[in-house]
């Protein structure tokens, strides 16, 4: 299956878990995929060497890093908006700097990245960042600022449909719940709990968090756009 032969695609934070099965999808449907990451080199170079894609260090906390990533990139037909982080703990106790560098990763990194790739995306282009069913519905304590980060990325996605459109370029937010990662676990020690909010009673696998991308990305989803799409096993019902 060739889906997206020859489409130039950029995933920003596609080392592991959710952004791997997304620079998989593409690269098996016949995309050129370049991906950046932080922190995981070994794995960014195993996962290019094993899909064909490129790996690029570029840190999603860096805003002039970012925008130059994107704009070197060239343009693109296909942005997705992967990198992201989490951070638990009591809010009155919390590092300032560290709730600003979250949120310069999960907000800003896709606001500059999103403008930044429209400049050059053809007619028909597609953004795609993964926000979180949390950006929803936050029914524990301890994660204001992830909460926060994600519905930002829903006023981004209504306010730049409307920048775009005209141009039938199109963005979305997918927004899943728990999913089987490195951050959350499938056997970690808030299972039970993630599990007890939920009418599908397991984590979510990363490829089926890629399917949603891949369809938002292809030719069926062209009238689709400013809009947040739950792959959440009813977390946020
Ligand atoms: P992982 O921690 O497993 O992977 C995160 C990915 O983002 C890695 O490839 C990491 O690269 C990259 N990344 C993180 N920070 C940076 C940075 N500063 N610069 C560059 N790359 C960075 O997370 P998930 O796969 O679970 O999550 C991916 C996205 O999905 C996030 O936005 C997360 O908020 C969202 N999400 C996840 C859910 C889940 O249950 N897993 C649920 C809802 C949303 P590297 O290691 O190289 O730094």
């Amino acid at each position: 299956m060739a889906a997206f032969q020859g489409k130039s695609v950029l995933v920003l934070g596609g080392s592991r878990g959710i952004g791997a099965a997304i620079v998989r999808r593409f690269a098996t449907e016949g995309a050129v995929v370049a991906f950046t990451y932080g922190a995981s080199r070994e794995a960014a170079e195993q996962l290019a060497a094993e899909t064909g894609s490129t790996a690029v260090l570029t840190d999603s906390a860096d805003r002039d890093a970012v925008i130059a990533r994107v704009r070197e990139s060239g343009p693109l037909d296909i942005l997705v908006v992967n990198a992201g982080f989490a951070l638990f703990g009591d809010a009155l106790e919390q590092d300032p700097d560290e709730i600003d560098r979250l949120f310069r990763v999960n907000i800003h990194a896709p606001y500059h990245a999103s403008v930044e790739a429209a400049r050059q995306m053809p007619e028909g282009g597609r953004i795609i960042v993964i926000g979180s069913v949390n950006g929803d519905r936050m029914p524990v304590p301890g994660m204001a600022s992830y909460a926060l980060s994600k519905s930002a990325l829903q006023g981004m996605a209504r306010g730049l449909a409307r920048d775009f459109g005209p141009r039938g370029i199109t963005i979305n937010i997918v927004q899943p719940g728990p999913i089987d990662t490195d951050a959350n676990p499938a056997d970690g020690p808030m299972k039970e709990l993630m599990h007890s909010f939920m009418a599908i009673k397991r984590h979510g696998r990363p490829e089926e968090v890629a399917g949603m991308v891949a369809w938002l990305a292809g030719p069926e989803a062209g009238f689709v756009t400013g809009a947040m799409h739950t792959i959440d096993g009813a977390f946020g019902a």
